[in-house]
């Protein structure tokens, strides 16, 4: 078994029977769960809301290319520079001349998934640059050294009191501060770091094409600050995130409020196209768009598994997901975690190695109810699992296993021959792990077959 799918076990194990860390969870997805229903009565037929999102990234997705070159020729014509990105070592590079040129020693940034899987903190600690994340929920967990656990909530596994008991460990304030009190120690320590910062870096919810813009979506106002406080913006957004056109916002920033925190909209949604121009008086000197692929057009390169390109991170399949609720994000050791991650983390980075995560699931098909843009997610998992099959991944045990299974399942009298204790030896004995977490099975002493003669052999 690979190291990826054994950690994944092991850490499973020790977070299904945590009950405090399932109770910190399930406690806060409630609240997720008794909001959302009120965000969707926004719209007057959901359903309709969500297939037309979903049409509306299948044109942008199916025209990807031309989108994307659509989007450079206009932001460039505001003297926004594009610089496209194959992988996160480019990337990252791109980010690191960047620096040299602007002579940065500090930057500040706002959530963006893409910067944790390009692992940017890292790489500009190594570089002697400190980066200061602006979002309330992943300032707690840097100073935690933990990465996000969920894509729209990443503290969402602490408790105020951890988050308490945190601040006073690494900022030396009151144990028992309240949540305000420790939004305000937040507070007052960012805001100092926004007037040091040479460059502010932020993702992007979505890029807008027929502008030349991308739009930002949050709750805090943070990441306002980090475009247009320090005098360089550099956003980096992975290539999938395009919707044609400015009219688009008007479904999609709704979508994104109701299926990702509940709300009708988030607080602070920002479009922007550019750095400062001539006549205006605030906002960068320079702006840098990185478009990053990084494993992207190997999932838009397969027909199967183009759909999961039309994700817009709500996370809303995170919280719908049993397997999620009982393991928590960190035992995926991804960037993307749950229904989705399991789906695009294998085609990311490599099917042998991330398989497993496609088998971590119920195929409950809740993920795919509660998509804000109809993606098949339990589809698309069976799908990575017919691949990893195809690809020849599965193991000699796994193959010979399915082979006696298809010899005995194609011939009845095979089946008869086998005695119940027979069947009750080999499952519970040759099948590893079975009881390790399950009782044992008891299998009758004559099959189903005949059980059924015996019974109707009157009739
Ligand atoms: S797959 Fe759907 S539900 Fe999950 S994060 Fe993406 S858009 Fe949201």
């Amino acid at each position: 078994m690979k190291e990826t799918a054994s950690g994944f076990i092991a850490k499973s194990v020790i977070k299904a029977a945590d009950k405090e860390h399932r109770r910190k969870i399930n406690f806060n997805i409630g609240k997720y769960d008794a909001v959302v229903p009120q965000g969707k009565e926004q719209f007057s037929n959901v359903h309709l809301a969500r297939e037309k999102a979903k049409n509306i990234k299948w044109k942008a997705i199916e025209s990807l290319d031309k989108q994307l070159e659509m989007f450079e020729a206009n932001i460039t014509k505001r003297g926004a520079k594009v610089i496209w990105a194959e992988d996160a070592t480019q990337a990252l590079e791109a980010i690191r001349k960047i620096c040299e040129e602007k002579n940065c020693r500090s930057i500040v940034k706002s959530k963006s998934m893409v910067t944790e899987e390009i692992h940017l903190n890292d790489f500009l600690e190594k570089h002697g640059i400190e980066s200061v994340e602006t979002d309330l929920g992943e300032y707690i967990q840097q100073l935690d050294g933990e990465p996000p656990y969920h894509i729209v909530t990443p503290a969402m596994h602490k408790s105020k009191e951890d988050v308490a008991k945190l601040f006073a460990e690494k900022l030396g304030t009151d144990p028992k501060a309240t949540p305000v009190e420790l939004t305000l120690i937040a507070r007052y320590f960012l805001r100092e770091k926004y007037t040091q910062a040479e460059i502010g870096i932020t993702g992007a919810n979505f890029i807008i094409p027929e502008i030349g813009g991308i739009a930002i979506t949050e709750n805090e106002g943070n990441a306002r600050l980090t475009i247009s406080w320090p005098k360089t913006h550099i956003v980096i957004a992975g290539i999938e995130k395009v919707i044609p056109s400015m009219a688009d916002l008007s479904l999609f920033w709704p979508l994104l409020a109701t299926f990702g925190t509940g709300q009708r909209v988030t607080v602070y949604n920002t479009i922007v196209t550019g750095p400062r121009q001539e006549n205006e008086i605030d906002g960068p000197d320079d702006m840098f768009v990185i478009l990053l692929d990084n494993g992207r057009t190997n999932i838009l390169a397969n027909e199967k598994q183009r759909e999961s390109l039309y994700c817009i991170r709500c996370g809303a399949c995170l919280n719908a997901c049993p397997v999620y609720k009982n393991i928590g994000g960190h035992t995926y050791a991804a960037t993307y975690s749950g229904p989705i991650g399991a789906v695009i983390t294998p085609h990311l980075k490599n099917m042998d190695d991330w398989k497993h995560l496609s088998y971590a699931s119920s195929l409950c098909g809740n993920c795919t109810e509660v998509c804000a843009v109809k993606i098949n997610l339990h589809e698309l998992l069976l799908e990575n699992r017919h691949e990893a099959v195809e690809l020849g991944y599965n193991s000699f045990g796994e193959k010979m296993a399915w082979k006696m299974w298809k010899q005995g399942m194609l011939r009845r009298k095979w089946m008869n021959m086998a005695s119940g204790s027979m069947k009750n030896w080999i499952v519970n004995n040759l099948l590893k792990g079975w009881k390790e977490h399950r009782g044992k099975l008891e299998f009758p002493n004559k099959s189903f077959n005949e059980l059924w003669k015996e019974k109707h052999k009157n009739i």
